[in-house]
């Protein structure tokens, strides 16, 4: 077996892995493995067993971190486009080649389902070939000069160091969704992954490391959230900040950031409305509204939070809906026939608990499930409530637990202003035929995403993001470079031109 960064872990982490080398403990600064003063432990959600441990870095070394990140950012943004692109192209094909032991990885610290985990290494995999070839494609523009004897136009320019604060739903993805537009763009990152969640954010940098990134390019600090966070913040070198996670700590690193106006792009939480049309087919309807509620265990942005039917529609609708839910089984996500893992912690069971008792004090209904969670450690049964009312944690909160909550409807701009009746604009999902009620909803709800007829919106080619309280800017697509980026304007003078622009 070969040697691992600290003499502390589980060993059963390692039999699941082919490459026991992808399991680092350590964090990675300027292309070495260092340790702080201190460890903390990691669980897995599925059994709370200690599964290893990472590595508390001292607030020096976080200034450490971003010193690495600014020297190298020097270097590494005067490479062409084409030589970033095939670091980072090396760094996808090693992500791919280990796909099997970095979702096992993500199964053991996050709980989803392998076939989940999967999932995401593969959609985390595709921002960085995308980002590799939009890198070749990050054309400035010509403008027609207005000035006489004068050339106008602009050039795009790496911001510089980017800090990316991640969480733990989405382990893997989170980081490459944002680290490849940076790296491709020629800026150099410090992530700080969720502290459940480290092992899969430092199998990416031994990943990084092998396919040759430079040091100082891409670096992960793992330790204490607000200290890393408030040092990344604070810091006049470190130009752009990227957070995923939740409204509550994406304000606080807002406010953090003010001093040095930094640029600031947020992943914030959601409230998605599920949208069924009156002409649409109930069972259809409720096998995809299961679907987008209970993947990633309902621990997801995207999930369906507030499911509205048409009143007439309402029982047929429940009825669907609960015989596809009662399919699912809970489990541990290792198990092949798993749907549901694990909540990633007691907490979150304890919070999934008290939706469901908020929701029947004020006169919700439960129509499967248990309304007691079977106290089988962070594993939490899913409920379908009915008679859902604005008042209830169900629907104002992002539920982030296998709990589904149906609102009836009858008209079409009573939905709408339902729907949008929250802080969050994240997601949207509407389910139905007649063109004209679709397009009123797409134009009329105040979200950064609305999925017609489909759970699978995201993806690499689109602009994910939300509006209101969900966020600041768009990850992936060709909007993705703006967060790490400037816009430079010139305007060469004199030149003398006989004609034209
Ligand atoms: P979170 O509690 O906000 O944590 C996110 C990150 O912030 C973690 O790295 C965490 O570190 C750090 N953090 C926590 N408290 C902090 C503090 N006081 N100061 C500075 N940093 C702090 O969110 P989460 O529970 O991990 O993730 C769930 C949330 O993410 C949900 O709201 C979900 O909707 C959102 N999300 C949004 C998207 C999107 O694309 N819009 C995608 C996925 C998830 P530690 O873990 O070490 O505490």
């Amino acid at each position: 077996m070969a040697a691992l960064d600290l003499h502390k872990h589980n060993d059963a982490i390692l039999t699941q892995l082919k490459d026991s080398r992808l399991f680092r403990q350590l964090a990675y600064v300027n292309g070495k493995w260092v340790a702080g003063q201190s460890d903390i432990a990691v669980t897995n959600p599925a059994d709370d067993e200690v599964l290893g441990y990472i590595t508390s870095l001292e607030k020096s070394q976080i200034d450490n971190a971003i010193d690495a990140a600014d020297t190298a950012f020097r270097h590494w943004k005067t490479l062409s486009a084409d030589h970033r692109a095939a670091g980072l192209m090396l760094w996808h094909d090693k992500i791919k080649e280990n796909r099997e032991d970095l979702a096992r990885l993500m199964v053991l610290e996050q709980g989803k389902t392998l076939d989940e985990a999967r999932g995401e290494i593969d959609y985390g995999a595709s921002f960085i070939r995308w980002f590799a070839e939009e890198a070749r494609r990050a054309y400035g523009e010509t403008i027609p000069s207005h000035i006489p004897n004068a050339q106008l136009g602009t050039i795009r320019e790496p911001i510089g160091v980017a800090a990316l604060i991640t969480p733990w739903n989405f382990p893997s993805a989170m980081i490459t969704r944002k680290a490849a537009a940076a790296l491709a763009i020629g800026c150099t990152v410090i992530v700080k992954p969720a502290g459940e969640t480290p092992f899969s954010a430092l199998a990416l940098a031994e990943l990084a490391e092998r396919a040759g990134i430079p040091a100082g390019v891409f670096n992960v600090v793992t330790g204490d959230a607000p200290m890393i966070s408030a040092t990344l913040s604070c810091s006049d070198k470190v130009k752009a900040l990227s957070f995923t996670g939740s409204t509550r700590v994406g304000k606080l690193l807002l406010r953090q950031s003010a001093d040095t106006v930094k640029k600031c792009s947020m992943e914030l939480g959601g409230n998605a409305p599920f949208i069924v049309l009156p002409d649409m087919d109930t069972t259809e309807a409720a096998k995809a509204a299961v679907d987008a509620k209970f993947q990633t265990s309902g621990q997801d942005c995207l999930a369906a939070n507030r499911i509205f039917v048409p009143r007439d529609k309402h029982d047929a609708f429940a009825d669907a809906f609960a015989t596809e839910m009662l399919k699912l089984r809970v489990g541990n996500g290792l198990d092949a026939d798993t749907d549901i893992g694990p909540l990633i912690n007691a907490q979150a069971v304890n919070k999934a608990r008290k939706i469901v008792e908020d929701a029947l004090e004020k006169g919700a209904k439960l129509l499967a499930g248990s309304p007691q969670p079977v106290s089988d450690g962070n594993f939490f049964y899913p409920v379908l409530l009915s008679n859902i009312t604005p008042d209830m944690m169900v629907y104002r909160e992002e539920n982030f637990c296998p709990v589904a909550g149906i609102v009836p409807y009858d008209t079409i701009p009573e939905v709408i202003t339902a729907a949008n009746d929250t802080e969050y604009g994240l997601a949207a999902y509407v389910y139905g035929h007649d063109i004209r009620q679709i397009w009123t909803l797409m134009r009329g709800l105040e979200f950064g995403m609305v999925s017609i007829n489909s759970v699978k919106m995201t993806g690499h080619p689109i602009p994910f993001g939300g509006m209101k309280q969900s966020g600041l800017g768009r990850e992936g697509s060709r909007h993705g470079f703006d967060e790490y980026s400037e816009i430079k304007y010139y305007c060469l003078g004199g030149l003398n031109i006989a004609s034209g622009n």
